[in-house]
């Protein structure tokens, strides 16, 4: 394909019919808000949120209810209007636990004042990025980063590029999908005040050729805007995936350990793109997103959800569960996360829930048959053999200089693995290790 360049590895997982995920015509519907919203303070990479309501506080919707607790934080706001019942712990489908402010929907659908700009190219590139900042926005294509943290760039650095993810590669979701039909405009717009914010003339938006409807829509939208290019991508798991998506459309690597900023790019999710022109038009708070509800439900779609939502609210508003539920997936197939419980709420990075069957069980692992299968699909030239013997030896230290560390967690290895050895999990386990050792060795050289 002319003008895109293919990262190394990758595989074609398998989901949809003709190619097409099963969910891309469904429309987005805005599911009605729920009684009760449970809203963590940690939706987002960084120090958590500090609450600045308490148990009785009246509250509207966009209301400041956790401020940001640091450069790289994000506040958090009411996604309805009602009581604080409570600011507690609650589990989140990472399997942590978090301080959340949970509120009583009074279903006044009374919103806080809110601030549009009517001329946002008349602002500062400093005050786009307040107005981002002070709206939460994270990227919602799960990596939860702040937003505004991306906007701005340490003096002396160059931003030339600024790369829109569409590429949704992950199997099942397609709220993404569904946003670039529905909302293009307003995505083009997003990504015109994003240039301003990040003083480029360069935005390319890149999209697998799966979605053609997607990729003339946005097309269409930014016919008249200079500087903004939609680039067809081949259907490639994971083409999503920063690194991979950075080269091919600009063909530039980014280092071993390094960020897209080393090699002049910024990356943003078009989810997150949408939120940015909400919050700079409208002075639109991050209060709700679009979610695929996908596999065994009864009635699956792309839906609206208030950020705090649980699950189980989802779920049943769609119907429930199908028989032969045998695991539940915050997020994508590859990517996302196994839940146990359905009281879990919908975070800013929620791209999904789905209940699968029989595919979601752990097959019994055998032993390593060296076919080299998984090297060959790893988008980052790692030996995922190895490294999961590695890890398997407790030989942390050893695995990390191997190169565990720049592993994307894409689950393509133990896709491939005839013999079905979780070798994704392994290098989770190997990060883990070694980051919590890193942090320990910087507490105790400060202390
Ligand atoms: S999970 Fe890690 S090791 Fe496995 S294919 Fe993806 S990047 Fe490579
Ligand atoms: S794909 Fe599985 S069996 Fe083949 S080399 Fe990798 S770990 Fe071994």
């Amino acid at each position: 394909m002319f003008g895109t360049h293919l990262f190394p590895g990758g595989i074609h997982p398998h989901e949809g019919v003709n190619g097409k995920k099963v969910n891309s015509g469904n429309a987005i519907r805005e599911l009605p808000a729920p009684p009760r919203v449970i809203i963590p303070l940690s939706q987002h990479i960084g120090a958590p949120a500090k609450a600045v309501v308490k148990k009785g506080d009246h509250v509207k919707i966009g209301q400041l209810i956790g401020e940001a607790g640091g450069f790289v934080s994000a506040p958090v706001h009411a996604s309805v209007s009602g009581t604080v019942w409570d600011v507690q712990p609650c589990l989140l489908a990472s399997g942590v636990t978090a301080p959340a402010v949970i509120i009583d929907n009074d279903y006044q659908e009374e919103w806080v004042e809110l601030t549009p700009s009517a001329h946002p190219e008349t602002l500062s590139a400093d005050e786009l990025r307040q107005i981002v900042r002070n709206a939460g926005i994270v990227g919602m294509g799960g990596a939860t980063f702040p937003t505004a943290v991306k906007l701005s760039p340490a003096q002396g650095t160059t931003i030339e590029k600024l790369v829109i993810n569409g590429a949704e590669c992950e199997p099942y979701l397609t709220a993404d999908h569904r946003l670039m039909l529905e909302k293009a405009p307003q995505i083009i717009d997003g990504i015109r005040l994003m240039m301003l914010a990040l003083d480029v003339k360069e935005a390319i938006i890149g999209v697998e050729d799966n979605k053609p409807d997607a990729i003339a829509a946005l097309s269409s939208a930014a016919s008249a805007t200079e500087g903004i290019t939609v680039r067809a991508l081949p259907v490639r798991y994971p083409q999503g995936g920063e690194k991979q998506l950075i080269y091919a459309v600009t063909r530039r690597k980014v280092p071993t350990g390094g960020l897209p900023i080393d090699v002049g790019v910024v990356v943003c999710n078009v989810g997150t793109v949408y939120a940015v022109d909400q919050a700079i038009r409208e002075g639109r708070p991050l209060i709700d997103r679009v979610t695929t509800v996908g596999g065994l439900v009864n009635n699956p779609g792309n839906f609206l959800v208030r950020i705090g939502t649980t699950v189980e609210y989802l779920l049943d508003a769609c119907g429930g569960l199908q028989s032969g539920v045998k695991q539940l997936i915050s997020g994508g197939p590859m990517m996302g996360m196994a839940i146990a419980r359905t009281d879990i709420p919908l975070t800013k990075g929620s791209s999904g829930v789905l209940a699968l069957g029989e595919e979601a069980m752990e097959p019994k692992e055998s032993a390593c048959i060296r076919c080299g299968r998984c090297m060959r699909a790893c988008p980052m030239k790692l030996a995922p053999a190895k490294l999961d013997a590695l890890a398997r030896a407790d030989r942390f230290e050893d695995a990390a200089k191997a190169g565990a560390m720049s592993c994307l967690e894409c689950g393509a290895c133990t896709y491939v693995c005839p013999a079905k050895r979780s070798l994704t999990q392994s290098c989770r386990t190997v990060k883990k290790v070694i980051n919590t050792r890193r942090k320990q060795a910087a507490a105790k050289k400060e202390g």
